[in-house]
């Protein structure tokens, strides 16, 4: 969306609230369920404009240990100075993209910086809870559901056979070299 500037270029207002949808590009594996909601203001105090605002998003997922689906609504500050075209060299707008965004003959397009700002931050892992215990080794079962009857504690059989391999050289030995 393009906000147009130029009353606040041209000092007759220093605030103007901002609302307005953005359609989502989801990182890998993650599905946006509606628009971008981005909700804030831009303010002017003695030239120095900036941009405050929080992006939110709905999204859902599969949760990284027990695959359960995640759902859950993904709040972003956004937060930017508002520069004119020019005022930074193009170096300086490539190295600081996180800082930055650019009006353009006084109008204001932030869709792509908040869409990119999404991705980068969105969490890599998703989990359905910071103590999920995923899944049982054994059965597979999703152990936050609770426990699945497996026992955790299995002796292992190489080792059973060991110790019946023991058992027999013990007997052997018994009655002395
Ligand atoms: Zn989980
Ligand atoms: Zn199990």
């Amino acid at each position: 969306m393009n906000i147009d500037l130029k009353p606040m270029l041209r000092g007759e207002i220093t605030r103007l609230p901002i609302d307005f949808p953005i359609e989502p590009e989801a990182p890998y594996g993650v599905s946006f369920d509606g628009d971008v909601r981005v909700v804030g203001e831009i303010t002017n105090q003695g030239g120095y404009m900036r941009l405050t605002a929080t992006a939110e998003i709905p999204y859902s997922g599969v949760c990284a240990r027990c695959l359960s689906e995640v759902n859950g609504l993904y709040t972003m500050p956004f937060e930017r100075t508002v520069v004119t075209e020019g005022t930074l060299t193009e170096e300086q707008e490539e190295d600081n993209v996180d800082e930055y965004v650019i009006l353009q003959n006084g109008m204001l397009d932030i869709d792509d910086s908040v869409r990119e700002a999404l991705i980068l931050t969105f969490p890599m892992r998703l989990l359905c809870d910071e103590d999920c215990p995923g899944l049982c080794p054994k059965c597979g079962k999703a152990l936050r559901d609770g426990a699945c009857g497996c026992t955790t504690k299995e002796v292992d059989p190489r080792w059973a056979v060991l110790a019946s391999l023991k058992f027999d050289e013990e007997e052997d030995s018994g009655d002395g070299k």
